[in-house]
């Protein structure tokens, strides 16, 4: 009984990494988790599509987890319009693939195009 063989404590320190990686992306305000909660429940219920290529998304995926998932995107961009950061009505669903593809030019998409399988 003493020992216990203690299993992985890994998925966390995961999922943690993939936030931060995230945060680091763009700054986002500490609203912005919560909103991004709001809008993903908002989506996962509409089954909305993709708004950039119009495809369904994988609602079954964690968010931002692999290039079919969900991730929300914003209609006017961030560096234009700061403000409307966490207006909901700004937030649209897309894929991960999408998003990144336009929002930070195609090179991001080649590079990240790499399996972050761990
Ligand atoms: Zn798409």
């Amino acid at each position: 009984m003493p020992h216990s063989s203690k299993s992985s404590g890994k998925p966390l320190a995961r999922a943690f990494l993939l936030e931060e990686r995230e945060e680091r992306m763009s700054k986002r305000s500490s609203r912005w988790p919560y909103i991004r909660k709001m809008a993903w429940d908002r989506d996962r219920k509409n089954r909305a599509p993709c708004h950039i290529c119009g495809e369904r998304i994988d609602y079954s995926l964690k968010p931002s987890s692999a290039p079919l998932a969900w991730e929300p995107d914003h209609l006017v961009p961030f560096s234009k319009a700061p403000e409307l950061e966490l207006d909901l009505a700004n937030i649209a669903a897309s894929h991960a693939r999408c998003n990144r593809q336009r929002g930070s030019g195609a090179q991001d998409m080649a590079v990240g195009q790499r399996s972050r399988i761990w």
